[in-house]
C-alpha cells in the first residue's frame, strides 16, 4: 500500500499548524509573513532559459557547454531553481545553520515546480549524503530536509540510504574546479539493491561546478542506475564569464 499521500497530508498539516503557532519570517528581509514576502520573491533569479541542456549552467547560447562536450557528466541532466543570490542564498544558509527543518517544506515546493517543468520520469528521490562526522555535528542533512518533502509531493519513493559517503572530504568552498573534482572523487558508494534499473532524482541544496553531484552520479551509474537527474535549489556561479548576474 502507498502511504505517501497520507504522510504528505500529516506533514502538510504539521507545517500549517507550525506556521500558525510560530508565524514564519521572510528569509530575505525578516518581516513576519511567509518564507518569501512578495518583494523578496521577486528578487529570486530563477534560471529558466539559456542554459547548457546537460549541466544546466547558464550560458547565453543555450547549447551544450564546453565542459559537457569534452567530458559528459555521469548524470543525464542537472537543473537548479535559481542563482545563488539573495534571498535564495539566505534561505540556503538558514537551511544549513538554523531553522533548517521548518524551511525544508516551503523550499521543496520550488524544487518540485522545477522538476515538474522537466520531462523527467523518476522512480526514486535520493539526497546527496553527508559524511557521518558532519551529520553528527549538524544533526541533520540539509539535502535530506529538501529531498524528503520533494518525494512526498512527487509521490515517489524516498531513499536516504541509497548513497553513502565513505570518506571525509574538505569543504569545496575556496577550491578551484579541478580541486573540487579531486576532493570528492571516490567519496560515494551507492547500493545497487536500491538503485539498479531505477531512474533517480538526486537532490542537493546548492551546486557550483557540479563536482559533488557528478561524483554521486558516478556511484549511481556503478550501482546500475538507469537515468540520473539532479536538482538543486541554488546555482552558485563559479565564474561569471559565461553569464551576466544582471
Ligand atoms: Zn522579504
Ligand atoms: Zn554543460
Amino acid at each position: 500500500m502507498n502511504y505517501r499521500p497520507m504522510i504528505f497530508k500529516i506533514y502538510s498539516a504539521f507545517f500549517v499548524s507550525l506556521d500558525w503557532i510560530f508565524p514564519p519570517e521572510c528569509v530575505g528581509c525578516g518581516i513576519e509573513k511567509e518564507q518569501f514576502c512578495n518583494s523578496c520573491y521577486e528578487k529570486i533569479k530563477f534560471i529558466n532559459s539559456d542554459i547548457c541542456q546537460i549541466c544546466g549552467f547558464p550560458n547565453k547560447s543555450g547549447s551544450i557547454c564546453n565542459e559537457c562536450s569534452s567530458q559528459k557528466p555521469f548524470y543525464d541532466q542537472l537543473r537548479s531553481v535559481a542563482l545563488y543570490t539573495s534571498p535564495i542564498s539566505d534561505a540556503i544558509r538558514m537551511l544549513k545553520y538554523r531553522r533548517g527543518i521548518t524551511l525544508g517544506f516551503p523550499l521543496s515546493k520550488l524544487l518540485v515546480d522545477k522538476v515538474s517543468a522537466m520531462d523527467w520520469d523518476i522512480d526514486l528521490v535520493v539526497p546527496v549524503p553527508m559524511s557521518p562526522k558532519h551529520y553528527y555535528e549538524r544533526g541533520y542533512n540539509q539535502a535530506a530536509v529538501l529531498a524528503f518533502p520533494t518525494s512526498l509531493i512527487l509521490d515517489r519513493n524516498y531513499e536516504p540510504k541509497a548513497i553513502v559517503k565513505i570518506r571525509e572530504t574538505k569543504t569545496q568552498v575556496g577550491l578551484n574546479a579541478k580541486e573540487r573534482k579531486t576532493n570528492v572523487k571516490n567519496a560515494f558508494v551507492a547500493d545497487s539493491k536500491i538503485i539498479c534499473g531505477k531512474n533517480v532524482l538526486l537532490v542537493d541544496d546548492v551546486t557550483t561546478t557540479g563536482a559533488t553531484i557528478n561524483a554521486c552520479s558516478l556511484a549511481l551509474r556503478e550501482a546500475g542506475a538507469a537515468l540520473i537527474y539532479a536538482i538543486t535549489l541554488g546555482k552558485s556561479i563559479f565564474s561569471t564569464s559565461d553569464f551576466e548576474l544582471q
